[in-house]
């Protein structure tokens, strides 16, 4: 019906020719992100008996995003006037939000081409049985899907970490939070691109990496037992964090393969929960465990892509408010990735397992068999198609600041903005809310005021995602 290189196609071009230059990078220094959705819709059955052998499926961009920031907590607002997290599948998230408010008012106003018919309660829409939603990143999400084996010393886009730079070492155990050092902060900050930094420094010999070799090379594949025998066996080589990555090597198909490293995220565990443990080699990370995105100086509160994935998962991508109006959750079918360092065992962990064992869901929420797939075509404007056409490839390439959010809706479908804020808005502009004569006033009303969604929430966060970083009501509060 599709193929991942078609997908991502169909992307790049509405890219290319749907999106405007203004909040598109500049190519001699810039790159960003890309994320959209893509509505896969074959015809219904009757019209497809009329067209024997010839079912039409047809696919369409509904969403779009591009974005690599993420704004730090002491900068969020109470007014909601600024976007804390313009990641672009956040951001395409959002346009695809929009989208579907869109097709509500359509099916509620009797028009035709709605993706909505009416649902067996009075008031609430479900999605017409024929209609699929992918989900495109040009990109392996930020965040614990980041976190892939990696077999071959040059795959790292940096250098590895060293265990003989007792500096560097002690930085990185003693509870500061910025493993990078505040010299290459620049270079990560709200980026989510996740990969390491240029002041590790190489070391093949690593004692790390010949154990877990050494290790690996005992595994049969297929037999988990073994695995945990070999551990237990040798527990007095192998930590927790070898022993993650070698769980996750053996499902990779990297078993016998060298595990020199693994390519790094930049998104920080949550605060008051398992950290890091940043020890050089396959060793610098836990895996698995939720994240908050990079951000300048100060912490961000905003939860990584791959926790995000996760979440929409299970209670689907709709959010809370919207919710009011649906029968059930609008999940995604697939995801699927641009060319880039990737892992389907990594993602699968990422956004599905860590939520797969959870019950107890309301009606209509389930946690999804999302399939993955990664295209073989690369985006024009990621980081490492603006890198390699540099001839020296050593050209100081900075994230894209704008953000762009496209929707498929008659009225006002772009919205740019930069560092968080809307482009060309005076601050009078978004102060100008209508008050509402309903009884629901806020922001936050509305979003708690979905009941079956509250509850799969409630569920979600006590059997998977626990740690997930909630902001006070005072960032909800606005109208
Ligand atoms: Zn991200």
């Amino acid at each position: 019906m599709w193929s991942a290189d078609e997908v991502a196609g169909l992307c790049y071009t509405h890219y290319s020719t749907k999106l405007p230059k203004q909040g598109k990078p500049d190519p001699n220094r810039e790159w960003t992100l890309l994320a959209a959705v893509v509505k896969v819709e074959s015809a219904p059955e009757r019209e497809a008996c009329l067209n024997v052998g010839n079912l039409q499926v047809t696919k369409e961009v509904v969403a779009m995003g591009t974005g690599t920031k993420c704004i730090g907590h002491t900068r969020m607002r109470k007014t909601g006037d600024i976007l804390n997290d313009s990641h672009a599948e956040v951001i395409a998230k959002r346009s695809f939000q929009r989208y579907l408010v869109h097709q509500l008012w359509l099916a509620a106003s009797h028009q035709q081409g709605s993706i909505f018919s009416p649902g067996t309660e009075i008031g609430k829409w479900k999605l017409k049985p024929h209609i699929t939603f992918i989900f495109f990143c040009s990109h392996t999400p930020c965040g614990d899907a980041s976190i892939i084996p990696m077999t071959k010393p040059e795959d790292q886009p940096c250098e590895l970490v060293s265990r003989k730079d007792p500096t560097r070492h002690s930085a990185d155990c003693s509870g500061n939070h910025d493993p990078v050092g505040p010299e290459n902060k620049r270079k990560t900050e709200e980026t989510a691109s996740d990969y390491v930094t240029k002041r590790m420094k190489t070391v093949i010999s690593d004692s790390t990496c010949e154990v877990t070799e050494r290790i690996a090379a005992q595994y049969v594949p297929g037999n988990q037992q073994n695995i945990q025998d070999t551990n237990t066996s040798r527990s007095e080589f192998i930590t927790d964090g070898q022993r993650e990555i070698l769980t996750c090597a053996k499902e990779t198909g990297l078993i016998g393969a060298k595990v020199m490293d693994v390519y790094r995220t930049g998104a920080k565990c949550v605060l008051g929960e398992r950290d890091d443990a940043r020890r050089p080699g396959v060793e610098y990370h836990h895996v698995g465990l939720l994240r908050v995105k990079p951000g300048r100086g100060d912490r961000t509160c905003s939860m990584s892509c791959s926790d995000k994935l996760a979440r929409w998962n299970v209670l689907g991508c709709q959010g809370a408010l919207l919710m009011h109006f649906l029968q059930h959750p609008v999940y995604f079918s697939a995801v699927v990735v641009g060319k880039c360092p990737y892992s389907q065992e990594v993602m699968r962990r990422a956004v599905i397992e860590r939520c797969q064992h959870i019950s107890f869901l309301p009606d209509g929420f389930h946690v999804q068999e999302v399939k993955m797939l990664q295209s073989n075509l690369q985006f024009k404007h990621s980081r490492h198609a603006i890198q390699t056409g540099h001839a020296n490839g050593k050209a100081k390439l900075v994230p894209c600041g704008a953000a762009i959010s496209w929707s498929a809706v008659p009225e006002q479908p772009l919205d740019v903005t930069s560092n968080g804020f809307k482009q060309g808005t005076t601050k009078k502009g978004i102060g100008s809310h209508q008050t509402r004569e309903k009884k629901l006033e806020t922001y936050w009303e509305y979003k708690e005021a979905a009941a079956n969604y509250q509850e799969a929430w409630k569920v979600l966060r006590s059997q998977a995602l626990g740690a997930w970083v909630k902001n006070t009501k005072d960032y909800l509060q606005f109208t």
